[in-house]
């Protein structure tokens, strides 16, 4: 067997699986560090050296956007963080994991009702729902939950806004808690040009 022809077939993809999961898990405890600069830089280059390396559209890649683009909500870098997480969203769309996608349309969720824009946070999250592939509204659920992907029926939504959903009443307080309170508006005050809001009808 001649095995020159098998040694390093691919240095590209090798250099993508090494460097780049060792970029993405600096990132990861520079954020677990609160150094958010650092962090970023880390998960750009990450995301840099594993499309390079995989080409478009690998689910590798969507990881670090992901994980970038929550990491901008927290920096409220919030246009910055639309655009990685939909870059994660169309790479999770095409091959997923369907959960995975969940998870970013639930970010795209977060993000959009720190915009205050309640509707399109609800739209996002429905979109999951034909394919039975929602996430529940709390970010901590699947640590907590066993089950991590609903379909609509499974969840219930916020009684005031209607715009978030959530698989039991402890994940629906601790996210009230923890982060929906700030941005929660009753449904009839969500109408995208209700700039006066309307009575006694
Ligand atoms: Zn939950
Ligand atoms: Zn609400």
């Amino acid at each position: 067997m001649n095995t020159d022809f098998i040694v390093n077939p691919d240095a590209g993809f090798a250099n993508a699986t090494m460097t780049g999961s060792s970029l993405h898990n600096q990132g990861y405890a520079f954020e677990a560090h609160g150094d958010f600069a650092k962090a970023e830089a880390a998960y750009l280059r990450a995301i840099d050296v594993k499309e390079r390396g995989f080409g478009p559209g690998n689910t590798s890649t969507a990881v670090s956007q992901n994980a970038l683009g929550e990491l901008y909500i927290k920096m409220d870098k919030l246009s910055e963080a639309e655009e990685m997480l939909l870059r994660a969203l169309k790479i999770r769309n095409e091959i997923g994991p369907q959960f995975d996608a969940a998870v970013t349309r639930e970010n795209l969720g977060h993000l959009y009702e720190k915009q205050g824009d309640l509707l399109k946070a609800k739209d996002i999250r429905l979109q999951g729902a034909s394919k039975g592939a929602m996430a529940c509204g709390n970010f901590y659920c699947p640590k907590q939950c066993p089950k991590q992907i609903f379909k609509r029926t499974d969840l219930q939504n916020c009684g005031r806004c209607r715009a978030v959903f959530y698989c039991c009443k402890p994940c629906q307080a601790a996210d009230w808690k923890a982060r929906h309170k700030k941005f929660c508006k009753p449904k009839d005050e969500l109408k995208k040009d209700a700039t006066v809001p309307e009575k006694g009808k």
